[in-house]
């Protein structure tokens, strides 16, 4: 087992919450009277440094969102005041994908850069990356963080780093097969869209021995018809990652392969919280993340919504880490669900579907309203000589597990986008209910 800090990584709950809170105590003092957005947020709301004597405390401070960062940036431009240190201490400016609006500016100082890769090491040595690996990242190396940490994480443990920026999906299948990458980093839907290109052009897979993919980005590698389908594309084990650019690298899947992802409980409070009450939900029970980042002192977030639905997991797990879990990774986002015709409708639970089919290459769905009725449209691109009538047996899987029947249609090969981070196949146009 393949661990990047093992002393930590196998404290027990009891410890590991000790630590937690002392590093907790430490930010804050730090932070206070230094960062004005959390300094004014706290004083606010009434609470202060002192006020944290226990892990229990944390739930005296005020929860923040995405859409205050967002609010204070747009004030106080270009990079907002949750600024620990003057902006001459920050070395890195990144910002999220943007997908759903105005990109947020995130500021790294050297230490906090140094923190992000301490949480990527703790990533890829999870998934059984060592000094011996070369670590190839199919990615674009823009403002978007990305995989940028991923390099920071490989060096910490002494691992080879093959950056795969600025090439076309062949060329990285060749860069790859040149240097004997063994392990790959990029979004689940990449990793399928690299076999894609592979089989398309003739490209020999077996020229490329990989023993394992790492994705982040989107969720797929958790959904297991997706995950099951890139290990059998390159022949490795695919491993689950999920962090986001304002909060960091926060949990990954170890070897064991539990089917879930460890929470760095060194480096991160999670809580789960019912998102209507804000009431902390149980073991077992589904809820919202709100999580703490404790090393992140130039740009630090205290108790943020992530949006993103997880289940706890406290039992141990085989892998020897006291790091509690998040079953079956990153469930969905809380504002993923859609209602079509009465019925919740899960995106991943959809994918989870369509992707068992082994003819499938691509797909998008969108979801519109005909004259007061829901419907819901599946596009399907199928690989090159698959029989159709495997769109029929779609239909008839997704109505089971609907209770409706979704039009499913066969289009045209590569009529649907490709995407290399951040894929959006689910769509809906109709008006809001
Ligand atoms: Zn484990």
């Amino acid at each position: 087992m393949s661990y990047f800090d093992q002393t930590t990584e196998t404290l027990d709950r009891e410890q590991l919450a000790a630590l937690q809170l002392e590093k907790l105590q430490t930010m804050m003092s730090e932070l206070w009277g230094r960062n004005r957005f959390y300094t004014a947020k706290w004083k606010a709301a009434g609470a202060a440094p002192g006020d944290i004597r226990s892990l229990d405390d944390l739930a005296r401070l005020p929860l923040t969102t995405k859409g205050e960062l967002m609010a204070d940036q747009a004030q106080d431009g270009p990079f907002g005041t949750n600024l620990t240190y003057p902006v001459e201490s920050y070395v890195r400016l990144h910002q999220t994908s943007g997908t759903t609006g105005v990109p947020l500016k995130v500021l790294d100082t050297a230490e906090s850069w140094d923190w992000w890769g301490r949480c990527w090491a703790h990533v890829l040595a999870g998934s059984g990356v060592t000094a011996a690996d070369r670590v190839f990242l199919a990615f674009a190396f823009g403002p978007f963080i990305g995989f940028w940490a991923a390099m920071e994480g490989a060096r910490k443990l002494g691992a080879m780093m093959i950056p795969g920026g600025g090439r076309d999906s062949a060329q990285r299948l060749e860069l790859m097969r040149d240097t004997g990458a063994t392990v790959l980093c990029c979004t689940p839907t990449y990793a399928l869209r690299l076999a894609e290109v592979a089989r398309e052009t003739g490209f020999d897979m077996n020229s490329i021995t990989l023993k394992s993919t790492v994705h982040a980005g989107e969720p797929g590698a958790n959904i297991p018809a997706t995950k099951q389908r890139i290990e059998s594309a390159w022949s490795a084990k695919c491993f689950d990652h999920a962090g986001a650019s304002e909060i960091g690298a926060h949990s990954f899947e170890c070897e064991v392969q539990p089917g879930g992802t460890h929470i760095i409980e060194s480096e991160f409070i999670a809580e789960v919280l019912d998102p209507d009450t804000g009431s902390p939900v149980a073991a077992g029970q589904r809820g919202e993340l709100v999580i703490t980042n404790l090393g992140r002192w130039g740009f630090p977030l205290i108790r943020y919504r992530t949006g993103d639905l997880v289940e706890l997991n406290l039992e141990p797990c085989t892998c020897g880490r006291g790091f509690m879990r998040f079953e079956g990774g990153i469930l969905g986002r809380a504002d993923d669900m859609v209602t079509v015709r009465g019925v919740n409708v899960f995106p991943a639970g959809v994918e989870n579907i369509i992707r068992k089919f082994a003819e499938v290459d691509e797909f998008r769905i969108t979801v519109s309203r005909v004259r007061h009725m829901d419907e819901m449209d599946v596009e399907v691109e199928l690989c090159e000589g698959a029989d159709s009538g495997v769109i029929h047996s779609i239909a008839e899987r997704l109505d089971t597990l609907l209770s409706f029947r979704p039009r499913v249609h066969h289009v045209s090969h590569n009529a649907l986008p490709r995407f290399d981070m951040k894929a959006r196949r689910f769509h809906v146009n109709r008006p809001q209910l």
